[in-house]
């Protein structure tokens, strides 16, 4: 038996895979829609992130609403919106790729719950692992791969964009390909 997306974050909620689950303040397993065609996977939360228990609530998930909502995305309304691994870590460093490969399990069941026809990659975390492990955000962002049926493209994570502005046009840019994408295969 499957289990709804709601199910699988009150199992996850009581996961200790990784040691991030020893020192996070809540689980942030994810927010959007159960019928999202088009799913955004980031690295990890961050400190607002971790005391709300919801994906991109810092300045940067404002960044990321405000090219949604250009290419009329919105979470409550038409996506998902998840990360890597779903406890914060520590200083915000990156995910170890050990973690990583704890947490995977749970966006495995996420994807096959949703069943998206696009998931877009933000950053280079999330690049690397979902689509190749040499993947270069500058280089091959907004670029279209298929795997397992499903399109993959990797975009600049919003916190990257907020280090360095002179990205947001090619970020947009990405946005609008993802437009262009949704609008060629009838999703809407
Ligand atoms: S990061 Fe993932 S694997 Fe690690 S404890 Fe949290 S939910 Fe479990």
């Amino acid at each position: 038996m499957e289990l709804t997306l709601k199910e699988l974050e009150a199992a996850c909620q009581s996961c200790r895979n990784c040691p991030l689950g020893k020192t996070r303040t809540n689980l942030v397993f994810g927010v959007g829609v159960p019928d999202a065609k088009v799913m955004f996977v980031g690295e990890g939360p961050g400190a607002q992130e971790d005391a709300q228990g919801k994906p991109f609530v810092g300045q940067s998930g404002q960044l990321l609403d405000k090219y949604l909502a250009v290419i009329d995305l919105d979470r409550s309304k038409n996506i998902y919106i998840g990360n890597m691994v779903k406890c914060r870590p520590p200083q915000n460093r990156d995910p170890k790729p050990e973690e990583t490969e704890a947490c995977l399990p749970w966006l495995r069941k996420q994807v096959k719950c949703l069943r998206p026809k696009i998931i877009v990659c933000l950053g280079r975390i999330a690049a690397q692992r979902l689509i190749s492990p040499d993947f270069r955000v500058t280089r091959q962002h907004g670029q279209f791969i298929e795997k397992g049926g499903i399109l993959f493209m990797g975009t600049f994570h919003p916190a990257a964009l907020l280090r360095n502005p002179a990205q947001k046009a090619d970020a947009l840019s990405d946005f609008q390909a993802l437009r262009d994408k949704l609008e060629a295969l009838g999703i809407k």
